[in-house]
Protein backbone atom coordinates (compact mmCIF):
# COMPACT_ATOMS: atom_id res chain seq x y z
CA UNK A 1 0.00 0.00 0.00
CA UNK A 2 1.04 3.16 -0.75
CA UNK A 3 2.44 5.53 2.48
CA UNK A 4 0.20 8.20 4.07
CA UNK A 5 2.07 11.53 4.24
CA UNK A 6 4.37 12.04 7.57
CA UNK A 7 1.94 15.09 8.34
CA UNK A 8 -1.40 12.93 8.22
CA UNK A 9 0.70 10.52 10.65
CA UNK A 10 1.81 13.26 12.75
CA UNK A 11 -2.18 13.89 13.67
CA UNK A 12 -2.91 13.78 17.57
CA UNK A 13 -6.45 13.52 18.19
CA UNK A 14 -8.86 14.84 20.91
CA UNK A 15 -8.62 11.68 23.27
CA UNK A 16 -11.74 12.22 24.46
CA UNK A 17 -13.07 10.42 22.02
CA UNK A 18 -10.81 7.57 22.02
CA UNK A 19 -12.11 7.17 26.41
CA UNK A 20 -15.72 7.42 25.22
CA UNK A 21 -15.17 4.33 22.47
CA UNK A 22 -13.76 2.61 25.82
CA UNK A 23 -16.76 3.64 27.52
CA UNK A 24 -18.74 2.34 25.28
CA UNK A 25 -17.66 -0.60 24.97
CA UNK A 26 -18.04 -1.46 28.97
CA UNK A 27 -21.49 -0.22 28.20
CA UNK A 28 -22.32 -2.58 25.51
CA UNK A 29 -20.42 -5.10 27.77
CA UNK A 30 -23.68 -4.60 30.31
CA UNK A 31 -21.29 -2.34 32.22
CA UNK A 32 -22.74 0.75 34.65
CA UNK A 33 -21.01 3.32 33.67
CA UNK A 34 -21.01 6.91 34.68
CA UNK A 35 -19.22 9.35 32.31
CA UNK A 36 -18.01 12.91 32.87
CA UNK A 37 -16.10 12.53 29.79
CA UNK A 38 -17.73 14.40 27.43
CA UNK A 39 -17.14 18.24 27.58
CA UNK A 40 -20.56 19.38 25.91
CA UNK A 41 -23.85 20.86 27.44
CA UNK A 42 -26.39 17.54 28.59
CA UNK A 43 -29.19 19.98 27.22
CA UNK A 44 -31.19 20.31 23.99
CA UNK A 45 -30.81 23.34 22.07
CA UNK A 46 -33.69 25.97 23.10
CA UNK A 47 -36.81 25.41 21.81
CA UNK A 48 -36.43 28.99 19.63
CA UNK A 49 -33.39 27.89 18.04
CA UNK A 50 -34.99 24.20 17.13
CA UNK A 51 -38.10 26.16 15.52
CA UNK A 52 -35.93 28.64 13.66
CA UNK A 53 -34.11 25.49 12.25
CA UNK A 54 -37.60 24.11 10.92
CA UNK A 55 -38.41 27.45 9.46
CA UNK A 56 -35.34 27.38 7.53
CA UNK A 57 -35.53 24.17 6.36
CA UNK A 58 -39.54 24.19 5.28
CA UNK A 59 -38.80 27.73 4.03
CA UNK A 60 -36.12 26.49 1.14
CA UNK A 61 -33.08 27.64 2.95
CA UNK A 62 -31.15 24.71 1.42
CA UNK A 63 -28.55 25.93 -0.79
CA UNK A 64 -24.83 27.49 -0.09
CA UNK A 65 -24.04 30.74 1.76
CA UNK A 66 -21.39 33.44 1.07
CA UNK A 67 -17.89 31.07 2.74
CA UNK A 68 -18.38 34.04 5.25
CA UNK A 69 -21.99 32.74 6.65
CA UNK A 70 -24.74 35.26 5.77
CA UNK A 71 -25.33 38.31 6.21
CA UNK A 72 -27.77 38.72 9.34
CA UNK A 73 -25.59 35.63 11.29
CA UNK A 74 -22.37 38.26 10.55
CA UNK A 75 -24.22 41.30 12.02
CA UNK A 76 -26.17 39.75 14.80
CA UNK A 77 -22.80 38.09 15.42
CA UNK A 78 -20.63 41.11 15.18
CA UNK A 79 -22.98 43.00 17.92
CA UNK A 80 -23.00 40.06 20.34
CA UNK A 81 -19.45 39.33 20.31
CA UNK A 82 -18.66 43.88 20.39
CA UNK A 83 -21.26 43.68 23.66
CA UNK A 84 -20.19 41.04 25.27
CA UNK A 85 -16.36 42.49 25.37
CA UNK A 86 -17.15 45.62 26.39
CA UNK A 87 -18.25 47.66 23.33
CA UNK A 88 -15.52 46.46 20.60
CA UNK A 89 -15.44 48.03 17.33
CA UNK A 90 -16.78 44.47 15.81
CA UNK A 91 -18.26 45.36 12.32
CA UNK A 92 -20.12 42.89 10.38
CA UNK A 93 -17.40 42.32 7.88
CA UNK A 94 -14.97 41.22 10.43
CA UNK A 95 -16.43 38.21 11.52
CA UNK A 96 -16.25 34.88 9.25
CA UNK A 97 -18.69 32.01 10.31
CA UNK A 98 -17.46 28.38 10.34
CA UNK A 99 -18.20 24.79 11.01
CA UNK A 100 -17.62 25.33 14.63
CA UNK A 101 -15.19 26.92 16.12
CA UNK A 102 -12.67 24.71 16.14
CA UNK A 103 -11.97 24.74 11.87
CA UNK A 104 -10.48 28.40 13.04
CA UNK A 105 -7.80 26.78 15.16
CA UNK A 106 -6.36 25.24 11.83
CA UNK A 107 -6.84 28.20 9.57
CA UNK A 108 -5.11 30.48 12.52
CA UNK A 109 -2.28 28.75 12.48
CA UNK A 110 -2.52 28.50 8.46
CA UNK A 111 -2.55 32.30 8.59
CA UNK A 112 0.30 33.31 10.52
CA UNK A 113 2.99 30.34 10.05
CA UNK A 114 4.76 28.74 7.27
CA UNK A 115 5.11 25.39 6.90
CA UNK A 116 8.81 24.16 8.12
CA UNK A 117 10.34 27.96 8.29
CA UNK A 118 10.47 27.83 12.08
CA UNK A 119 7.55 29.57 13.05
CA UNK A 120 7.21 29.18 16.49
CA UNK A 121 3.21 29.02 18.27
CA UNK A 122 2.64 29.18 22.39
CA UNK A 123 -0.21 27.33 23.78
CA UNK A 124 -1.42 26.15 27.10
CA UNK A 125 0.28 23.00 28.91
CA UNK A 126 -2.72 21.30 29.45
CA UNK A 127 -4.77 22.76 27.10
CA UNK A 128 -7.46 21.55 24.03
CA UNK A 129 -5.28 19.11 22.26
CA UNK A 130 -5.83 20.27 18.93
CA UNK A 131 -3.68 22.97 19.41
CA UNK A 132 -1.00 21.15 19.53
CA UNK A 133 -1.87 18.55 16.67
CA UNK A 134 -2.84 21.58 14.25
CA UNK A 135 0.33 23.52 15.18
CA UNK A 136 2.65 20.04 14.25
CA UNK A 137 0.71 18.55 11.64
CA UNK A 138 0.95 22.36 9.66
CA UNK A 139 4.73 22.52 10.24
CA UNK A 140 5.06 24.97 12.92
CA UNK A 141 6.74 24.65 16.11
CA UNK A 142 4.53 23.48 19.18
CA UNK A 143 5.66 25.62 22.34
CA UNK A 144 3.74 24.78 25.41
CA UNK A 145 3.04 27.37 28.47
CA UNK A 146 2.79 25.45 31.30
CA UNK A 147 -0.63 26.35 33.76
CA UNK A 148 0.22 26.47 37.63
CA UNK A 149 -2.34 25.19 39.93
CA UNK A 150 -1.25 27.94 42.66
CA UNK A 151 -2.07 30.53 39.95
CA UNK A 152 -5.47 29.28 39.26
CA UNK A 153 -4.21 27.64 36.42
CA UNK A 154 -2.93 30.56 34.74
CA UNK A 155 0.63 30.94 33.74
CA UNK A 156 3.50 32.99 34.99
CA UNK A 157 3.89 36.02 32.67
CA UNK A 158 7.59 35.36 33.56
CA UNK A 159 7.66 31.84 31.55
CA UNK A 160 5.59 33.57 28.74
CA UNK A 161 8.53 36.45 28.10
CA UNK A 162 11.24 33.89 28.16
CA UNK A 163 9.40 31.83 26.00
CA UNK A 164 8.61 34.46 23.07
CA UNK A 165 11.29 34.49 20.59
CA UNK A 166 11.65 36.45 17.00
CA UNK A 167 9.72 33.36 15.38
CA UNK A 168 7.07 33.36 17.70
CA UNK A 169 4.06 34.19 15.58
CA UNK A 170 0.66 32.79 17.70
CA UNK A 171 -0.30 32.85 21.19
CA UNK A 172 -3.36 31.07 22.04
CA UNK A 173 -4.45 32.25 24.71
CA UNK A 174 -8.27 29.97 26.04
CA UNK A 175 -10.82 30.99 28.68
CA UNK A 176 -12.82 30.07 30.28
CA UNK A 177 -10.53 27.00 30.01
CA UNK A 178 -10.35 23.85 28.91
CA UNK A 179 -9.66 21.46 30.54
CA UNK A 180 -9.08 23.44 33.78
CA UNK A 181 -11.92 25.75 34.09
CA UNK A 182 -9.37 28.61 34.69
CA UNK A 183 -9.65 32.11 33.90
CA UNK A 184 -7.70 34.72 33.23
CA UNK A 185 -8.64 37.85 34.84
CA UNK A 186 -8.37 41.40 33.57
CA UNK A 187 -5.01 41.86 35.36
CA UNK A 188 -3.64 39.05 33.91
CA UNK A 189 -4.53 39.99 30.30
CA UNK A 190 -3.15 43.36 30.67
CA UNK A 191 -0.01 41.66 31.94
CA UNK A 192 -0.15 39.06 29.20
CA UNK A 193 -0.55 42.10 26.76
CA UNK A 194 1.74 43.90 28.35
CA UNK A 195 4.64 41.26 27.00
CA UNK A 196 3.45 41.46 23.80
CA UNK A 197 3.82 45.31 23.00
CA UNK A 198 7.51 44.21 23.22
CA UNK A 199 6.72 42.07 19.99
CA UNK A 200 4.83 43.33 17.47
CA UNK A 201 5.39 40.15 15.38
CA UNK A 202 3.25 37.57 17.50
CA UNK A 203 -0.47 37.46 16.82
CA UNK A 204 -3.06 36.14 19.41
CA UNK A 205 -5.65 33.96 18.89
CA UNK A 206 -8.54 34.02 21.85
CA UNK A 207 -10.17 30.93 22.48
CA UNK A 208 -13.47 32.81 24.08
CA UNK A 209 -15.82 29.74 23.03
CA UNK A 210 -16.28 29.63 26.98
CA UNK A 211 -17.00 33.33 26.58
CA UNK A 212 -20.44 33.26 28.33
CA UNK A 213 -19.87 30.07 31.02
CA UNK A 214 -17.88 32.58 33.05
CA UNK A 215 -19.40 32.66 36.45
CA UNK A 216 -17.67 35.44 38.29
CA UNK A 217 -17.57 38.99 36.83
CA UNK A 218 -18.06 40.24 33.50
CA UNK A 219 -16.17 38.66 31.07
CA UNK A 220 -13.02 40.40 30.07
CA UNK A 221 -11.46 40.04 26.36
CA UNK A 222 -7.77 40.40 25.68
CA UNK A 223 -9.06 42.24 22.68
CA UNK A 224 -10.10 44.57 25.12
CA UNK A 225 -6.91 45.89 26.16
CA UNK A 226 -5.49 49.07 24.19
CA UNK A 227 -3.73 48.00 21.29
CA UNK A 228 -4.75 44.63 21.21
CA UNK A 229 -7.35 44.16 18.81
CA UNK A 230 -6.61 44.42 15.82
CA UNK A 231 -3.82 41.64 16.69
CA UNK A 232 -6.04 39.63 17.73
CA UNK A 233 -8.37 36.79 16.75
CA UNK A 234 -11.50 36.04 18.82
CA UNK A 235 -13.32 33.09 18.69
CA UNK A 236 -16.42 32.46 19.46
CA UNK A 237 -19.78 30.24 18.89
CA UNK A 238 -22.80 28.44 18.99
CA UNK A 239 -21.67 25.41 20.71
CA UNK A 240 -21.56 25.85 23.94
CA UNK A 241 -23.71 29.44 24.81
CA UNK A 242 -27.13 27.25 23.13
CA UNK A 243 -26.09 23.28 23.54
CA UNK A 244 -25.41 23.81 19.43
CA UNK A 245 -22.19 21.67 19.57
CA UNK A 246 -23.96 19.41 16.65
CA UNK A 247 -25.00 22.15 14.81
CA UNK A 248 -21.48 23.06 13.79
CA UNK A 249 -21.64 27.08 14.29
CA UNK A 250 -18.67 28.80 15.27
CA UNK A 251 -17.79 32.81 14.60
CA UNK A 252 -14.56 34.83 15.02
CA UNK A 253 -13.40 38.25 14.04
CA UNK A 254 -10.32 40.04 13.06
CA UNK A 255 -10.12 42.87 11.18
CA UNK A 256 -7.03 41.68 9.64
CA UNK A 257 -7.73 38.45 8.86
CA UNK A 258 -11.10 38.03 8.09
CA UNK A 259 -10.84 37.85 4.17
CA UNK A 260 -8.19 35.11 4.82
CA UNK A 261 -9.96 33.48 6.80
CA UNK A 262 -12.98 33.36 3.85
CA UNK A 263 -11.06 32.31 1.43
CA UNK A 264 -9.55 29.39 3.59
CA UNK A 265 -13.60 28.07 4.17
CA UNK A 266 -13.68 28.57 0.18
CA UNK A 267 -11.05 25.81 -0.22
CA UNK A 268 -12.52 23.71 2.35
CA UNK A 269 -16.50 23.52 3.86
CA UNK A 270 -17.54 25.70 1.14
CA UNK A 271 -19.71 27.39 3.89
CA UNK A 272 -21.53 26.44 7.40
CA UNK A 273 -24.57 24.70 7.18
CA UNK A 274 -27.58 27.51 5.89
CA UNK A 275 -29.93 25.93 8.48
CA UNK A 276 -27.15 26.05 11.69
CA UNK A 277 -26.83 29.44 10.36
CA UNK A 278 -30.44 30.86 10.53
CA UNK A 279 -30.72 28.66 13.54
CA UNK A 280 -27.89 30.54 15.21
CA UNK A 281 -29.22 34.44 14.24
CA UNK A 282 -32.28 33.18 16.66
CA UNK A 283 -29.90 31.58 19.32
CA UNK A 284 -28.25 35.18 19.17
CA UNK A 285 -30.89 37.33 18.93
CA UNK A 286 -33.77 35.68 20.39
CA UNK A 287 -34.85 35.53 24.25
CA UNK A 288 -31.64 34.70 26.35
CA UNK A 289 -33.96 32.60 29.42
CA UNK A 290 -32.63 28.75 27.94
CA UNK A 291 -28.88 30.42 27.77
CA UNK A 292 -29.00 31.35 31.14
CA UNK A 293 -30.96 29.22 32.80
CA UNK A 294 -27.75 26.61 31.65
CA UNK A 295 -25.56 28.52 33.10
CA UNK A 296 -27.13 28.91 36.19
CA UNK A 297 -27.42 24.98 36.25
CA UNK A 298 -23.84 24.58 35.58
CA UNK A 299 -22.80 26.95 38.23
CA UNK A 300 -24.92 25.01 40.97
CA UNK A 301 -23.56 22.06 39.61
CA UNK A 302 -20.21 23.73 39.79
CA UNK A 303 -20.22 24.06 43.76
CA UNK A 304 -21.70 20.53 44.16
CA UNK A 305 -19.11 18.99 42.72
CA UNK A 306 -15.98 20.81 43.85
CA UNK A 307 -17.80 20.45 47.60
CA UNK A 308 -18.10 16.75 46.71
CA UNK A 309 -14.59 16.32 45.49
CA UNK A 310 -12.86 18.17 48.58
CA UNK A 311 -14.63 15.70 50.58
CA UNK A 312 -12.77 12.82 48.99
CA UNK A 313 -9.71 11.23 50.76
CA UNK A 314 -6.82 12.54 48.32
CA UNK A 315 -8.46 14.98 46.31
CA UNK A 316 -7.65 18.52 46.24
CA UNK A 317 -10.15 20.57 43.85
CA UNK A 318 -10.11 23.92 43.37
CA UNK A 319 -13.35 26.31 42.22
CA UNK A 320 -12.94 26.97 39.00
CA UNK A 321 -14.06 30.25 37.36
CA UNK A 322 -15.74 29.12 34.17
CA UNK A 323 -17.00 26.64 31.46
CA UNK A 324 -18.08 22.92 33.04
CA UNK A 325 -14.77 21.64 33.72
CA UNK A 326 -12.54 20.63 37.15
CA UNK A 327 -9.60 19.37 37.50
CA UNK A 328 -8.73 18.39 41.10
CA UNK A 329 -5.28 17.28 42.06
CA UNK A 330 -5.33 13.27 42.24
CA UNK A 331 -1.27 13.09 43.48
CA UNK A 332 -2.50 11.76 47.05
CA UNK A 333 -5.56 9.56 45.69
CA UNK A 334 -2.98 8.08 43.86
CA UNK A 335 -0.36 7.44 45.59
CA UNK A 336 -3.48 5.95 48.10
CA UNK A 337 -4.24 3.23 45.99
CA UNK A 338 -1.05 2.67 44.18
CA UNK A 339 -1.56 4.10 41.16
CA UNK A 340 1.65 4.95 39.25
CA UNK A 341 -0.01 8.47 37.56
CA UNK A 342 -3.27 9.55 36.90
CA UNK A 343 -3.66 7.76 33.74
CA UNK A 344 -3.57 3.85 35.85
CA UNK A 345 -5.65 5.97 38.60
CA UNK A 346 -7.83 6.91 35.49
CA UNK A 347 -8.17 3.26 33.85
CA UNK A 348 -8.82 1.46 37.58
CA UNK A 349 -11.43 4.17 38.39
CA UNK A 350 -13.38 3.09 34.88
CA UNK A 351 -12.47 -0.60 35.30
CA UNK A 352 -13.03 -1.43 38.93
CA UNK A 353 -15.77 1.33 39.67
CA UNK A 354 -17.07 2.05 36.36
CA UNK A 355 -16.55 5.98 36.53
CA UNK A 356 -15.27 7.64 33.08
CA UNK A 357 -12.95 10.45 33.39
CA UNK A 358 -9.67 11.87 31.38
CA UNK A 359 -6.34 11.87 32.69
CA UNK A 360 -4.07 15.37 32.41
CA UNK A 361 -1.77 13.17 29.45
CA UNK A 362 -5.10 13.90 27.22
CA UNK A 363 -4.38 17.75 27.71
CA UNK A 364 -0.62 17.49 27.13
CA UNK A 365 2.37 16.17 28.54
CA UNK A 366 1.84 16.56 32.57
CA UNK A 367 3.84 19.95 33.81
CA UNK A 368 6.34 18.72 35.96
CA UNK A 369 6.08 19.53 39.98
CA UNK A 370 2.53 20.02 39.03
CA UNK A 371 1.35 16.27 40.02
CA UNK A 372 -1.26 14.34 38.46
CA UNK A 373 -4.99 15.61 37.75
CA UNK A 374 -7.74 14.25 35.84
CA UNK A 375 -10.56 16.19 34.55
CA UNK A 376 -14.24 15.68 34.92
CA UNK A 377 -16.97 17.41 32.67
CA UNK A 378 -19.76 18.45 35.11
CA UNK A 379 -22.45 18.57 32.37
CA UNK A 380 -23.97 15.58 33.98
CA UNK A 381 -26.32 15.11 35.99
CA UNK A 382 -26.92 15.84 39.98
CA UNK A 383 -27.39 12.27 40.37
CA UNK A 384 -24.34 11.34 38.33
CA UNK A 385 -22.60 13.80 40.24
CA UNK A 386 -23.33 12.42 43.33
CA UNK A 387 -23.14 8.90 42.66
CA UNK A 388 -19.86 9.09 40.19
CA UNK A 389 -18.07 11.14 42.97
CA UNK A 390 -19.17 8.73 45.72
CA UNK A 391 -17.48 5.54 43.77
CA UNK A 392 -14.43 7.38 43.71
CA UNK A 393 -14.52 7.66 47.18
CA UNK A 394 -15.25 3.71 47.91
CA UNK A 395 -13.05 3.30 45.35
CA UNK A 396 -10.12 5.14 47.20
CA UNK A 397 -11.00 3.95 50.75
CA UNK A 398 -11.46 0.25 49.55
CA UNK A 399 -7.78 0.42 47.87
CA UNK A 400 -6.04 1.96 50.32
CA UNK A 401 -7.10 -0.39 53.05
CA UNK A 402 -6.13 -3.41 50.76
CA UNK A 403 -2.36 -1.43 50.41
CA UNK A 404 -1.94 -0.83 54.59
N1 LIG B 1 -12.02 25.35 21.81
C1 LIG B 1 -12.14 24.72 22.98
C2 LIG B 1 -11.26 25.11 24.11
C3 LIG B 1 -13.07 23.68 23.15
O1 LIG B 1 -13.18 23.05 24.33
C4 LIG B 1 -13.88 23.31 22.06
C5 LIG B 1 -14.90 22.21 22.14
N2 LIG B 1 -14.65 21.18 23.01
C6 LIG B 1 -13.71 24.00 20.86
C7 LIG B 1 -12.78 25.01 20.77
C8 LIG B 1 -14.49 23.63 19.62
O2 LIG B 1 -15.79 24.11 19.63
P1 LIG B 1 -16.77 23.81 18.43
O3 LIG B 1 -17.65 22.68 18.82
O4 LIG B 1 -17.56 25.08 18.26
O5 LIG B 1 -15.98 23.50 17.21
Amino acid sequence: MPDISRRAASLGTENAFVVLAEVNALARAGRDIISFCIGQPDFPAPDNVQEAAIRAIKGGKHGYTPSAGIDELREAAAGYMAQMRGGLPIRPQDVVVGAGAKPFIAYAILSTTDYGAGDEVIYPNPGFPIYESQIVAHGAKPVPIHLREDRGFSFDPAELEKLITPRTKLLILNYPHNPTGGLLSRQELETIAGILRKHPQVWVYADEIYSRLAYSGEFFSIAQVPGMYERTLISDGASKTWAMTGWRIGFTSSPALAPVFTRWITNTDSCASQISQWAAVEAIRGPQAAAEAMKQSFLQRRDLIVSLLNEVPGVKCQVPGGAFYVWPNVTEACRRVGAADSEEFRKRLLNEAGVALLADIHFGTRVPGEGQHVRFSYAASRQAIEQGVARMADFIRKNTKKAA
